[in-house]
């Protein structure tokens, strides 16, 4: 029998079979899925972590610094936002969304990305009653079902901002300039920026036309996915990666030559800015994004070094995305980073971000007696900001010390029943081997005094 469980959620009549189907495999399976996450997800430990604790510190920085504040949206909405914002033709859609119904009978989808979230809050919060723009990052996971590869996963993490509310040429710079002035910061510098503008709804129904007609004679060479975007979607063939596609493409006519005269003088500025900005950037004519929302400026930050799987950010403006969603027309523009990309970028770049730190102080406690003053001792450390840790598996003293070692503390308290009867401990320097007997009472006071001072206390 199918437990309840696997049929509470929603399932397209069509893939009963395959459902069930799948159980068997789950039962099959059942080792494996008990000990296996799954495809396409990850758990992040440490020493990884903590590299992304400082790449999220560092992220947290720079929106300090350009001043936006941050979002928490919810990991699922309803599915119609998606498929409103992003776009019934999009890949996306049609294909990568984690879509299944609540026992609310209610439709819903793991967020694949968060900018319809943004502006689904910006609506909801009433931010259009606050001062405008309204400036907002966010950092989180997103959920595409995508073939996992290298830098491709079902469950990744965005780092993204969103400007909501000016049109400004200023704003779209500004955006790139965040992204381009945090890889600098990390250190990344060989790094692309490509630039485009797809127009307005105005000027990109004409250009839509001219291409379909281009494409129509070059059919037989595209793939069958850029087959059916010749007819839903005709503008993404331009950025298929597939070589024949590519090579179509890159005889299409330009979008650039058909750009209205506010989308051409807004791309001009564009430009202009990042130039007296220092940004460097080149022209991508093909660059279209993957998303139906985009309108004038898009653009994407690729890393050579990391093969297919190459933009780390992406990004442009959705000047109708608010209206779409029920607003007023309101402009607004943002990007998205990929997490995992990034660190693989600073990887393959031979970039080292700061990983575990060690311990400061390691306790060694000897002897049931000693476990509560032990407990004490520590707490009391740990009040001072030392990063403190002690035994707990009744190790011997020889052991202990070899775990302190791989724990990398600078210190090591021991503390047995003997010297607890004195009220004394010794602190022992691990990388100078030196050896001080002081009272119990002065052990912390003694050892930020050897610290220098103070311990950082992150
Ligand atoms: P997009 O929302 O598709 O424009 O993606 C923005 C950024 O998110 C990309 O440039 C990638 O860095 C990252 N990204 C998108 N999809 C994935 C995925 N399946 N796995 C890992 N990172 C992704």
């Amino acid at each position: 029998m199918v437990p309840p469980a696997l049929l509470g959620g929603y399932l397209h009549p069509g893939h009963r079979r395959r459902r069930y189907r799948n159980y068997r495999q789950v039962v099959k399976e059942e080792v494996n899925v008990l000990t296996t996450a799954p495809r396409g997800t990850r758990d992040i430990l440490s020493p990884e972590v903590e590299k992304w604790q400082y790449l999220e510190d560092k992220i947290r920085q720079h929106c300090h610094r350009y001043a936006y504040s941050e979002i928490r949206t919810p990991i699922f909405e309803h599915t119609e936002l998606f498929q409103r914002s992003v776009g019934e033709t999009t890949d996306i859609v049609q294909k990568e969304m984690y879509t299944f119904q609540d026992r609310g009978d209610r439709l819903l989808t793991l967020r694949p990305e968060a900018t319809a979230s943004t502006v689904r809050a910006y609506l909801e919060n009433r931010l259009y009653a606050q001062p405008q723009p309204v400036k907002l990052y966010y950092i989180g996971p997103m959920f595409r079902y995508d073939r996992p590869q290298a830098g491709r996963y079902r469950q990744f993490y965005q780092f993204g901002i969103e400007v909501i509310g000016s049109q400004d040429p200023s704003v779209d710079a500004e955006v790139i300039l965040l992204a381009v002035h945090l890889f600098a910061d990390l250190g990344l510098r060989d790094l692309e920026v490509h630039l485009n503008s797809i127009g307005c709804p105005q000027c990109r129904s004409a250009y839509r036309q001219e291409l379909r007609a281009y494409l129509k004679g070059h059919l037989g060479k595209l793939c069958p996915d850029c087959r059916a975007r010749y007819e839903q979607n005709p503008l993404r063939v331009l950025d298929c990666k597939k070589e024949h596609c590519r090579q179509v493409a890159g005889q299409a006519p330009e979008l650039s030559s058909y750009l209205c005269q506010e989308c051409r003088e807004h791309f001009a500025a564009v430009q202009e800015y990042l130039e007296s900005l220092d940004v460097k950037y080149q022209l991508n004519p093909n660059l279209v994004r993957g998303l139906d929302y985009y309108t004038k400026t898009v653009f994407e930050i690729v890393s050579r070094e990391l093969g297919a799987q190459a933009a780390i950010c992406g990004g442009g403006r959705y000047d109708g995305l608010v209206e779409e969603c029920g607003g007023q027309p309101t402009p607004g523009i943002g990007f998205a980073l990929g997490i995992e990309r990034l660190l693989l970028a600073l990887d393959k770049g031979g970039i080292e971000l700061p990983g575990r730190e060690p311990l400061d102080v390691f306790l060694a406690a000897l002897g049931s007696k000693v476990q509560a003053p032990a407990l004490k001792l520590l707490y009391q450390m740990r009040q001072h900001k030392l990063r403190a840790d002690k035994d707990y598996l009744g190790r011997s003293l020889k052991a202990q010390m070899k775990y302190a070692d791989k724990k990398e503390a600078r210190y090591v308290v021991i503390l047995g029943e003997e010297e607890l009867e004195r009220r004394m401990v010794l602190i022992r320097e691990m990388a100078t081997g030196k050896q001080e007997e002081v009272p119990l009472e002065q052990a912390v006071e003694i050892i930020l005094e050897k610290m220098g001072g103070v311990a950082d206390g992150k």
